[in-house]
């Protein structure tokens, strides 16, 4: 466990790093607004652009008590901003408008009155400032007489745009915090869908697959409401979809993380019945998909409508399952859990900020962002973690498929297989090859007196004292029951004589302590070498079985060997 405290420590670093990057991004406080906003009120015939400019109607403008200029479901609206006093800054005003992402805004502004087009995703103009505000830089000398008219286009939802006058130093300085942040959170999550790809193409594992894809949808949706995908190559595809790109991008990121929930928290095994409802309810975004595409999508409130509705409760849905597959401790889930916190908190502020129509504060902004970033670190962690499980499970496999699970020698498939290679090698390297065949004296009586568990502790205790007299070369394995095999490659008929008589004199004075019995025990022990080429394993085997019969019809604990001239005498 020692190695997890400075991982651990290094998260937690890069988190409280990234925190504060977020809390510096925030000034400290706002500039007093310097713009007063009037509103012309709404009129069956559009005025035309010309009258507005010229004046003719700045009586009819009504000074607003709202510091938002409402963009109009299905008309046009025109304001007219002026400033409290002169400009005295040392550098030039620029008029920004935050929350005004896909609508189209035409400034008209001193001192030639020319309309100025803002929109989220024109391409053919060099950027001056990042997408996230529609932003116009205005002559040094403006004058408070002087106002600026404002037409923003018809929509069909309403919102709230915030007109803005900044001096240009500081717009640009908070311009550039804007871009470092997006840059960062991007880049970690881009490095994150990177690293899963690495992932997958070693392991073709499909968890990998719905993480990439949804982590993917969810950084383009990211880089769209951001504005920085449309400075991207081949943006010019997605700005004639407008705002159904970024529905799009929403609509397919829902269900692929359903999908990865699923799977990396293993649902459909912890929680069967919550995870088969999870899994239909993937359907409706797929069939919601295709149809955000369509232009009608603008026009019905109701599909809009019921596709957040429709998030919300899926997105509950699924909450709620992971954290009954945490209590039923699924361990994935414990991991999707942490990583996904941050965001549920965050939306939770966000509605409330909506219901009470309080102003989204700066860091809100970079909120989502930031989360989406720190959940990918934690889900790659996990995915990490779970292909590291997959691989001691598939090691513990191999290593249960060769070996006893008492003693943990090799088992009988293991050993014969051993003795095969064992024979070609002694063949192929003209060394010699003795097998020495164990088998436990009385041992059916040790069980009957002390009871099973006390004779399974005996046969590990004699097969570590086994193990403990050989070199690293040879091999063990138990044959069955209370039976052992050993391979002595190298070892002449001789040397496997003086190593089985070790063994014997070993195990003799052997005392097992178990559950507050002592026992000892006696082996019996049959000796067989490598002969002709004829020679197969099983005759090899056969010899010394035949050599073990002779030591326990001998009278037990003691060594016995085939040809029976050499058989030691005790
Ligand atoms: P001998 O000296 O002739 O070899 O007598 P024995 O009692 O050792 O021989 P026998 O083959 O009659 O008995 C073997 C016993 O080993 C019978 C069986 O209950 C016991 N046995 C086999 N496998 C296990 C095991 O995994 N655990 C335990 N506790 N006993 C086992
Ligand atoms: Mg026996
Ligand atoms: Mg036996």
């Amino acid at each position: 466990m020692l190695h997890r405290t400075p991982v651990v420590f290094f998260f937690a670093c890069m988190i409280a790093g990234l925190c504060a990057l977020v809390v510096h991004a925030s000034p400290a406080a706002m500039p007093a607004p310097a713009l007063k906003i009037a509103a012309l009120p709404p009129t069956r015939v559009a005025p035309s652009p010309m009258d507005v400019v010229r004046g003719r109607l700045d009586a009819a403008f009504d000074p607003s008590a709202s510091p938002y200029t409402v963009n109009a479901v299905e008309s046009q609206r025109w304001y007219r901003l002026t400033l409290t006093h002169d400009w005295n800054q040392a550098t030039a005003p620029v008029l920004s408008f935050s929350g005004a992402t896909y609508i189209r805004i035409t400034v008209y502004a001193p001192p030639d009155y020319r309309p100025q087009a803002l929109w989220f995703t024109q391409i053919e103009k060099a950027p001056r400032f990042s997408r996230h505000h529609l932003a116009l830089e205005l002559p040094q000398g403006l004058r408070a007489e002087q106002p600026i008219y404002v037409q923003v286009a018809a929509d069909s939802f309403t919102r709230p745009i915030r007109p803005e006058l900044t001096d240009l130093a500081n717009y640009q300085a908070d311009d550039l915090t804007h871009v470092r942040l997006c840059t960062l959170f991007a880049s970690v999550q881009f490095t994150m869908i990177l690293a899963a790809l690495c992932l997958w193409m070693v392991l073709r594992d499909r968890v990998l697959v719905y993480f990439i894809g949804y982590a993917a949808c969810q950084l383009i949706y990211q880089m769209l409401v951001s504005g920085e995908m449309y400075e991207l190559p081949g943006a010019s595809l997605l700005v004639p979809l407008g705002p159904h790109a970024l529905w799009l991008f929403a609509a397919l990121s829902a269900p692929l993380s359903i999908s990865f929930i699923l799977e990396f928290c293993e649902l459909r095994q912890i929680t069967p019945w919550a995870a088969r409802m999870l899994g239909w309810m993937r359907w409706p975004y797929l069939v919601a998909a295709p149809l955000l595409c369509f232009p009608f999508a603008e026009r019905v409130h109701a599909l809009a409508n019921a596709f957040n509705l429709w998030f919300m409760f899926s997105s509950l849905w699924a909450l709620g399952t992971v954290v009954l597959a945490v209590l039923r401790h699924g361990r994935q889930a414990r991991f999707f859990l942490i990583a996904w916190m941050p965001q549920v908190l965050l939306t939770f502020l966000r509605v409330a900020q909506l219901l009470l129509s309080l102003d989204q504060p700066r860091w809100l902004e970079y909120g989502f962002p930031f989360t989406m970033a720190f959940a990918s670190i934690v889900i790659t962690i996990g995915l990490a973690d779970l292909s590291l499980r997959a691989r001691r499970e598939r090691d513990m496999a191999h290593h249960l498929a060769d070996h006893d699970a008492l003693t943990g020698i090799l088992n009988r498939r293991a050993l014969v297989k051993r003795l095969h290679t064992g024979i070609t090698e002694a063949r192929l390297q003209r060394e010699p090859l003795a097998l020495l065949f164990l088998d436990m004296d009385h041992f059916k009586s040790i069980n009957d007196r002390f009871g099973h568990p006390v004779g399974d502790a005996c046969l590990r205790a004699v097969a570590e004292s086994i193990a403990d007299e050989l070199r690293p070369t040879d091999w063990l394995g138990r044959y069955g029951g209370e039976e052992f095999v050993v391979g002595l490659p190298g070892a002449s008929h001789d040397n496997a004589m003086s190593i089985g008589e070790r063994i014997r004199q070993r195990i003799e004075t052997l005392q097992v302590h178990f559950r507050g019995n002592t026992v000892q025990t006696t082996v019996s022990l049959g000796v067989a070498s490598l002969q002709g080429l004829a020679d197969t394993a099983d005759d090899l085997i056969a010899r010394a079985d035949a050599a073990l019969y002779r030591a326990k019809t001998d009278g037990r604990n003691r060594i016995a060997a085939h040809p029976p001239l050499a058989a030691a005498e005790r």
